[in-house]
Order: structure tokens, then C-alpha cells, then sequence
């Protein structure tokens, strides 16, 4: 009997280890940073190694390491000379902070439809939303899997637009064998305790092969001043805010960071085995992973299909919601992701920003722009169908392994296959209850 209608839960006891995998190295670097870190002085010997470090990994020479993900893309957004009223393509289907950081340069997030098969951006619809306002484009690494960055390249480079990669969810991972950080001209990447390269807390990385970039955007990291400097003169040259790392988060991330290779091999293997283990189970849809990249699996995306089950005449939204309770009844932590495409958000959709309708009315922008989801068809089917496990409630990082990954397959062996009447009685319930 399935654990929700009160049979005994599969992963009673057994449950998946959470995410980041903390060791003594790791103990060791955070204690040896707070003997390091007084008195108070910057930068930190500690910040500089974990820049160095990211630097190394990547191949992309300047490296800032900032308080967060968002502070890491709002410095690449300013740093590729983004004005008020200019325009930035990202994808429709993304965390918010791909497109929050466009406004907070006084600029204007443009949405570009998802591919299906990657749940990355589309490079074929990037073409019809860039206009003589179009700065640069956004790629996002969604879920641990590359974007298609050369076939996006190709596109940036005909119309001059700068390519940011937003790398926050995929650190470790590959394309075409260059790894994830230095796919764009610039980066940014959160470091946010639940990603692949983890600082326990908050932290992000900006990364570029640009000198002038670099300087830009390390005056929006400390105050818009020009830093370091023999003497600090205490002189802002453009808007910049505090968005220095905590010491001790980034002490926590460099540890992690010289076991990245390592961890980025057990996640993919990881998913490769669970995806393996879910083949013929109907009613899901497992990743894609295209043989020119590497999946980290921070998410490992399913899709519902409640059609193959039979269910043509029952809501999409009822399978997947009973499908969910079921899981996470079993002992497997799953949940719904973004339920709708960023621009469905009252921000976007209201064209709220800053109040007074700016940045969109401050006179700057071109007129007419508006947010409307259903512009996002695709988008909108994978926030309607989708399911992940992964991040830090079912994790695919170490020390889980392949044996965990047998588990997580049987969970959903035995509520979609074995307890299949159980879980379609469930949908109707919860379809019944809906209306
Ligand atoms: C987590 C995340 C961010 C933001 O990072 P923070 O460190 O939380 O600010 C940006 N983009 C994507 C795709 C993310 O997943």
C-alpha cells in the first residue's frame, strides 16, 4: 500500500544524506580562516585563494567572489556596459535572479522561450526578440546541464551582444570539455549552500577574460570605488554596492572547490544510474543529457505524463500533485520548481520594479513592452509537468551513490507501477478536490 494512504514508507529510516557533504577538511579550512581573519583587513588572503581556485578550475583569468549569485550577475550585467532602458534576453524558465539582475541595472529583461529536450534557452528563438535596444543574452545551466552555448555564440557574435553565462546551478559540469563558469565572456555563479559548489551559506562567483570588465565590476562588488588601492580614497565612481563574501562561507567553498572533479563525477554517474533504473516506467520523463555535455544533476527534472498512464481525462496538475504527495510520502524528498515562467511573476506581470512602473516608464525604455507567460508556451508545459528531485533534499551528490540511486528508483517503481490503482485513485481525489 502506498505510504500515503498509511502502508509502511520504502525509505523509512533509509533516506538519502543531505547536501553539501561536510568533512573535516572542510571543518579545518573554515576554523583555520577564522584564526587568519583578524584584525578585519581586505582583501582576505582566504577570498583571494577561493578567486585564484575558481580561476584555475575555469581557465577564465579574473575572478571576484561576491556575497551572492545575484550580486555575482548584477556585477556581469554592469560590467558589460548594460544602461538603463537597454534590453537583456533570458530565458523564460529560470530563477528569478537570471532576470532580477537586468533590473537592477535600470534595464529591461526581454524572455526567451525553453528547448524541450534540454530545459535550457532556445538559441533558434533568440534571433526574433533581439532588437536595436538588445545588449546581451543570459544563458542559464538549468538543473546541472550546459546551455548550448556555441550555437548561442554564434548568435551573440552576428549581432554583437555580450554572452553572460548564469553558471549557478551546473559548477562541475562540461561542454564540449570546457567546464561551466567559462562558457560565456563573463559568468556569475552562486555559491548558496544547496548548489553543486557550496558555501554552506551565501556566496557567488563572477568570472571574466576582461581586464576592463573585471575593474567595472569589482567597483559594483565595494562601493563604486576604485579598489585596492595603496590608500582607499573614498571616492565612488558609479553605483556599487557591499557585495563582499563572508570569509568564512568562502573559506567553506574553496574546501569544497578541490574536490569539485570528484563530486561532479558522482553526480553524473548518479544520474545516469537512476535515469537507467527508470526506463519503462511510464508516466515520467527522464532528463536529457546531449553527448556534447555533462549533467551535475543539482535538479533531476521529471516530467509527468499522466497520458501514458491513461489518464487523458484527469488534469495534468492532479496527477502530478498526487504523484508528489505520494513520493515524498515514501520517504523521498520531491517537489515542484518554479510553477510558472519568471515573466508570469507580479513583478514581470504588473511591471512593478522599482514602483512608478520603472525601469520600464522612466523614460528610457522603448514603449510597449509587456509580460505575458502564455507568450512562453514551452516554458509554461515544463512548470506544468515538472517534478525534481536533487538539490538538498534528495541529493545526488556524495556520499549518496548508486545504491541510494536504486532507492530513489524504487520508490518510484512501486507508485507508479506497483501501486499504480492507488496513486490513479489518488489523482481523482485530488482532481475531485480541485473543482
Ligand atoms: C541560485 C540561483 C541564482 C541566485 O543565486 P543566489 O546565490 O541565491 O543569489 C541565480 N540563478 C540561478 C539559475 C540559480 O539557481
Amino acid at each position: 500500500m502506498l505510504a500515503v494512504d498509511g502502508g509502511s514508507p520504502l525509505l523509512a529510516g533509509n533516506g538519502p544524506a543531505p547536501w553539501p557533504q561536510v568533512l573535516d577538511a572542510d571543518r579545518k579550512a573554515v576554523l583555520d580562516a577564522l584564526d587568519q581573519a583578524t584584525p578585519w583587513h581586505w582583501p582576505m588572503r582566504t577570498v583571494t585563494e577561493l578567486e585564484a581556485a575558481w580561476a584555475e578550475f575555469t581557465g577564465m583569468p579574473y575572478v571576484l567572489a561576491a556575497n551572492s549569485g545575484t550580486a555575482a550577475l548584477h556585477m556581469a550585467i554592469a560590467a558589460a556596459g548594460v544602461e538603463p532602458g537597454d534590453e537583456v534576453l533570458v530565458p523564460a524558465d529560470t530563477f528569478l535572479a537570471s532576470a532580477s539582475c537586468v533590473l537592477q541595472a535600470n534595464a529591461i529583461p526581454v524572455f526567451v522561450d525553453t528547448d524541450l529536450a534540454t530545459f535550457n534557452i532556445d538559441p533558434a528563438r533568440i534571433e526574433e526578440r533581439i532588437t536595436d535596444r538588445t545588449r546581451a543574452v543570459v544563458a542559464v545551466d538549468l538543473n546541472g546541464l550546459p546551455a548550448d552555448h556555441d550555437a548561442l555564440r554564434a548568435v551573440t557574435d552576428r549581432h554583437g551582444l555580450v554572452l553572460i553565462e548564469d553558471a549557478s546551478q551546473a559548477h562541475g559540469a562540461e561542454y564540449r570539455g570546457r567546464p561551466v563558469g567559462s562558457l560565456g565572456a563573463m559568468s556569475g555563479a552562486s555559491l548558496n549552500g544547496s548548489k553543486t559548489l557550496s558555501a554552506l551559506g551565501e556566496g557567488g562567483l563572477f568570472a571574466t577574460r576582461d581586464e576592463e570588465r573585471h575593474r567595472l565590476a569589482r567597483r559594483v562588488l565595494m562601493f563604486g570605488e576604485e579598489l585596492p588601492g595603496q590608500s582607499r580614497d573614498y571616492n565612488a565612481r558609479m553605483m556599487g554596492w557591499n557585495y563582499r563574501i563572508d570569509v568564512l562561507a568562502a573559506a567553506f567553498a574553496r574546501s569544497q572547490l578541490t574536490r569539485l572533479p570528484e563530486m561532479s563525477l558522482v553526480r553524473q554517474a548518479n544520474g545516469a544510474a537512476l535515469t537507467r533504473a527508470l526506463e519503462g516506467v511510464p508516466g515520467i520523463r527522464t532528463p536529457v543529457v546531449p553527448e556534447d555535455r555533462t549533467h551535475v544533476y543539482f535538479f533531476y527534472p521529471l516530467l509527468v505524463r499522466p497520458e501514458e498512464l491513461g489518464l487523458d481525462d484527469l488534469p495534468v496538475a492532479a496527477f502530478r500533485d498526487a504523484l508528489a504527495r505520494a513520493v515524498n510520502a515514501e520517504g523521498l524528498g520531491i517537489m515542484r520548481w518554479q510553477p510558472q515562467p519568471v515573466p508570469g511573476q507580479t513583478l514581470f506581470r504588473e511591471m512593478r520594479g522599482y514602483g512608478r512602473g520603472c525601469p520600464w516608464s522612466c523614460g528610457h525604455a522603448r514603449p510597449g513592452h509587456h509580460y505575458d507567460p502564455a507568450e512562453y508556451p514551452v516554458a509554461e508545459e515544463v512548470c506544468l509537468r515538472r517534478l525534481v528531485l536533487g538539490q538538498s533534499f534528495s541529493s545526488f551528490g556524495p556520499p549518496n551513490d548508486t545504491a541510494t540511486m536504486r532507492r530513489y528508483a524504487d520508490v518510484l517503481y512501486k507508485v507508479l507501477v506497483e501501486e499504480r490503482e492507488g496513486l490513479i485513485a489518488l489523482t481523482r481525489r485530488t482532481a475531485d478536490s480541485a473543482r
